[in-house]
């Protein structure tokens, strides 16, 4: 048998393949040829998801620590003492003794909205706010254009320049990469801007390497240039734009120096692009890692107001592409109302998790669920969070793995893997197709799928959560689609694609409360920031060298390095292999206050970072040991990257 299934790890493309079952057991995943958005290509990241199944590492009976050690229990027993606890800490202290994270270690819909419904049915709990992806970004976007909408990969061939601001698509979104070569052979001109000389910057027609961080100045240098060439359409911004008048002006009083200074490009370079932003249309591809700083929110508001002012919004070929946010607003995601259960809640900001914990006295956090994801190896200054974790009187979490979260907690629950699963799935970061994963093969246990594990737990605790077939529950969530035809039997055997255009916004009419582009918001003023401003405080910091974490291409954060032995590589540029007289594969000591890891070198870094790839586990030598818990100006955004080291030769 073979089933019609997408890929839920947490990335922009939602690739779809085809699973073989064969008695009861998968024995091969395939990419879909004939999906118009995957066309026969996966990632090795996707590929494993069958290897993840039968990996002989997955757990597949629940531990509970006892006086320190795992023992293992019946999954009947973890039910009755998840129950318990949840029974005991409510009664005792409130709902919001509770506290959830999850992340989008699967992204798919059930497996994250049963959890948020259960916690609405159990009168609210305490969750996180901000985010270590993408949450400075998407604010920014929310609050000029009044949502992230992107324009489809086909319209690439209607661009004469694609910009990669911070993107790698060559690591983290193959189809995009895709569609930019093509769109290259098409004769656009790409760039990359990326203070690292990532395989996408190899592949572009230029690399533009200005210093980490400047993204708000090179953006407003732009803009600058635009103005002094006279090249903006003034009639044009008054009719589409909300305060443009005091947005202009303040970027006539910065000097064209500090703008220099700060990102070490020539004006040459500024010149460069802004022939290419005029000689439009431009397509620029805002990435995630260029949100990671502590001004990443005004430096896409920017990027955004650059976009516009250069008249490559809503129209062909162009965008300020960033994330393609279409479902939420068109499924209910919430069918049987349990908001209105929802009388309590309290949020925390991801950066702030261990100073949340330690402060809250009055009203303690008495138990932490984690699930879908593996926040005591992804937070930033990990260690001081497992500080805090372990902390938590009663600590849960889901996996397949011994994560490193999982490690430290006091009741582990396997969960089902993705084919072991019914769901659905969309991405909000660019494919726009709605998809169907049917379960191809059953688990070892029917609990081990979360939906079926919190009914068990809603009817012991004596809450609402519809005790239904989940395959009844998606059919709720997409019932508001049903006028447009879209019904499950038709997921199941069709490609959805529901984006009302493959170009957003062609009428320049947006989301935002005065319907125009917001060169000033009121929702950005609530962070602080009601019109975008370059930060000129930047402080000097205390060690010599900025530190990124970016991504890898064959794992997705720690997903994929369970089985990796050794330590971490370190990229050093050779200017700074000089400095500390150092060669590949060294093992050097990589430092600052927060702690220490060991890694190898590898010579082959950019002058002004050193990076680590993401998602190394501890027993390796986490990089998140060293990171930053800052925030973004805007969003609650992690800024791992103000991280500075130090590197010194192991003795
Ligand atoms: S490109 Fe993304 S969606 Fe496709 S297989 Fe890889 S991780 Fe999954």
């Amino acid at each position: 048998m073979e089933f019609k299934r997408a890929c839920t790890l947490d990335c922009f493309d939602l690739c779809t393949y085809v699973a073989k079952v064969d008695e009861n057991k998968v024995v091969s995943i395939k990419p879909d040829k004939n999906h118009p958005y995957t066309k026969g290509f996966m990632c090795s990241k996707g590929m494993k998801h069958l290897d993840r199944l039968y990996d002989k590492n997955r757990l597949k009976t629940p531990l509970l620590k006892v006086d320190g050690k795992f023992e293992e229990i019946s999954f009947e027993e973890a039910v009755n003492i998840f129950a318990d606890k949840i029974t005991k800490y409510t009664s005792q202290y409130g709902s919001t003794s509770i506290l959830r994270y999850s992340e989008s270690g699967d992204s798919s819909v059930m497996k994250s909205i049963a959890w948020e419904h259960f916690f609405n049915y159990l009168g609210g709990i305490t969750t996180s706010k901000g985010g270590t992806c993408w949450a400075a970004g998407m604010e920014a976007q929310k609050c000029d254009f009044g949502g992230a909408l992107g324009h489809s990969l086909e319209d690439l061939l209607n661009s004469n320049a694609v910009i990669l601001w911070g993107r790698n698509p060559a690591n983290t979104s193959v189809h995009l990469m895709k569609a930019v070569l093509d769109a290259q052979k098409n004769g656009a001109t790409i760039i990359t801007i990326d203070p690292i000389s990532t395989e996408t910057a190899k592949k572009s027609d230029y690399h533009i390497k200005p210093k980490p961080g400047s993204d708000d100045a090179l953006a407003i240098g732009i803009i600058k240039k635009l103005l002094f060439k006279d090249k903006l359409d003034y009639q044009y911004i008054d009719k589409y734009s909300h305060k443009a008048t005091e947005f202009i002006d303040y970027i006539k009083s910065i000097d064209m120096k500090i703008i220099y200074d700060r990102t070490g490009l020539s004006e040459e370079t500024f010149d460069f692009l802004v022939d290419i932003y005029i000689n439009s249309p431009c397509a620029t591809y805002i990435g995630y890692g260029m949100q990671k700083y502590n001004n990443g929110g005004n430096s896409v508001r920017l990027i955004d107001a650059l976009c516009f002012l250069s008249k490559n919004i809503g129209v062909e070929g162009a965008g300020a592409n960033y994330a393609n946010r279409i479902y939420p607003l068109l499924l209910n995601l919430d069918p049987f109302k349990s908001e209105k259960y929802k009388k309590n809640e309290r949020e925390f900001f991801v950066n702030e998790f261990a100073d949340f914990i330690k402060a809250q006295v009055e009203e303690p956090v008495k138990m932490a669920i984690i699930s879908t994801a593996n926040p005591m190896s992804q937070f930033a200054d990990v260690l001081k969070s497992h500080q805090a974790f372990i902390s938590i009187d009663f600590t849960v979490t889901f996996d397949m793995f011994m994560t490193d979260t999982a490690n430290l907690s006091d009741l582990v629950i396997p969960c089902s893997n993705t084919l072991e699963t019914e769901d659905l799935i969309y991405s909000s970061m660019n494919s726009p197709y709605l998809n169907y994963n049917p379960k191809v093969v059953e688990p070892d246990n029917i609990l081990m799928d979360e939906f079926e594990f919190i009914k068990a737990v809603s009817k012991l605790i004596g809450i609402d959560f519809p005790d239904i077939p989940k395959e009844d529950y998606i059919k709720a969530v997409i019932e508001p689609v049903k006028s447009q035809g879209i019904t499950l039997e038709y997921l199941k055997n069709d490609y959805i694609n529901l984006q009302a255009s493959s170009v957003p916004y062609k009428d320049l009419i947006f989301q935002t409360p005065s319907t125009k582009y917001e060169f000033y918001s009121e929702r950005a003023k609530a962070w602080g920031y009601p019109m975008a401003i370059l930060q000129c405080d930047m402080k000097l910091p205390k060690y010599p060298y900025r530190l990124i974490t970016p991504h890898r291409k064959d794992s997705l954060f720690s997903q994929h390095l369970f089985d990796y032995e050794g330590i971490p590589v370190v990229y050093i540029s050779e200017k700074i292999a000089n400095e500390k007289e150092l060669k590949n594969e060294d093992v050097v000591i990589v430092r600052n206050d927060k702690g220490s890891i060991e890694a190898k070198v590898r010579v082959q870094g950019d002058d002004e970072v050193v990076y680590i790839y993401t998602g190394y586990h501890q027993k390796h030598g986490n990089p998140n040991i060293l990171t930053s818990s800052e925030s973004s100006d805007i969003g609650g955004q992690v800024s791992y990257h103000e991280t500075f080291i130090d590197i010194e030769m192991k003795k």
